[in-house]
């Protein structure tokens, strides 16, 4: 089995490389960050002072980074570090223009390539539970399919080139409206003198029932393990979702594509970032709704 080098080792990609180590692969690590790399290493990751010496021999490498500057950046790089034909895969949340900039780089230089985010969290992450949602050719998801069953448990091929991309962004999208939708119903619900469980018990059941909702309720009670009975801790942080939907916008701008539910939703997140609890789970904006409903 040819090693696997991972590139960004942060709380998606640590966990991830761990489980390729569990699965048995040969796992090279590189991060810029020192206590990643320590972490990384004793999940039984290998790791090299530098990307070039990462990637040396590696038979695929895996990106997981924060945004569309960062992979490119790395994939730059890595055009001279590589040989042709290693397989090149990246994982992060990044634009669309990034994800084709990265396949034509890789496709330059002779190397197979796939866009691959994921939903599932850190738990997921760290569980082996994440989707995979896969942009590339068909042969080359087949050839990386094993690759992410190590990883996840949902594997899905998009289409080609950035189509997983795609699809990550339109996914956080619905689910940065419906959270929103579902806070509105229970603030809505409160003035009307409806309690939490009384809502939950006949939204789930009827045609408002949707994830926001029944997996991640952001009143404390109905769900226990929501975020929303943990001080909203994340979870999934305001942050990453305000990321997110800004991409759905600037697709939205690129395509022409009418998404004014979507701009309203990225409003909503920046402002509720701005109040400085982007850190926090992105189900408390219920808490803004509520408590600031003029904003
Ligand atoms: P993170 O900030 O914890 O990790 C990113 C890592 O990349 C950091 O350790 C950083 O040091 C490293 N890095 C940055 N530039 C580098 C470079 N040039 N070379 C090597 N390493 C470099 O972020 P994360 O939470 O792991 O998220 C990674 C990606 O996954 C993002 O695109 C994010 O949107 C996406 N994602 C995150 C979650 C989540 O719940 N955290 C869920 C789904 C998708």
């Amino acid at each position: 089995m040819t090693s696997i080098a991972f590139i960004g080792l942060g709380h998606m990609g640590g966990p991830m490389a761990a489980n390729l180590v569990k699965a048995g692969h040969d796992v090279r690590g590189f991060d810029l960050a020192a206590p990643s790399l320590e972490l990384a290493r004793q999940n039984g990751v290998a790791t090299y002072p530098s990307l070039s010496e990462t990637v040396s021999g590696a038979g695929t490498v895996i990106t997981m980074l924060p945004a569309g500057k960062h992979v490119i950046s790395v994939w730059q790089e890595l055009m001279d570090a590589v040989s042709a034909g290693t397989l090149l895969i990246d994982c992060s949340t990044i634009d669309i223009d990034s994800a084709r900039d990265a396949h034509a780089l890789a496709a330059a230089k002779g190397c197979p390539a796939l866009d691959a985010p994921v939903s599932g969290g850190t738990g997921g992450a760290a569980a082996g539970t994440l989707t995979f949602m896969v942009g590339g050719a068909a042969g080359v998801f087949a050839l990386a399919r094993p690759i992410f069953e190590a990883m996840g448990r949902k594997i899905i091929h998009c289409g080609d080139a950035s189509a997983g991309q795609a699809a990550k962004i339109c996914n956080n999208m619905i689910l940065g409206i419906s959270m929103i939708a579902v806070g509105e119903a229970f603030v809505l619900g409160e003035k009307l003198g409806l309690s939490h469980q009384a809502l939950y018990d006949v939204a789930s059941v009827s045609s408002g029932q949707c994830w926001s909702l029944t997996t991640y309720c952001p009143v404390p009670g109905p769900v226990p393990t929501s975020p929303a009975n943990n001080a909203y801790e994340p979870g999934f942080a305001a942050g990453l979702m305000l990321k997110d939907l800004k991409l759905s916008q600037t697709a939205a701008q690129t395509t022409g594509a009418a998404t004014p539910l979507g701009a309203m939703a990225a409003q909503l997140y920046q402002r509720f970032a701005d109040e400085g609890v982007g850190e926090k789970d992105f189900s408390g904006i219920i808490n803004m709704l509520r408590d600031k409903p003029d904003t």
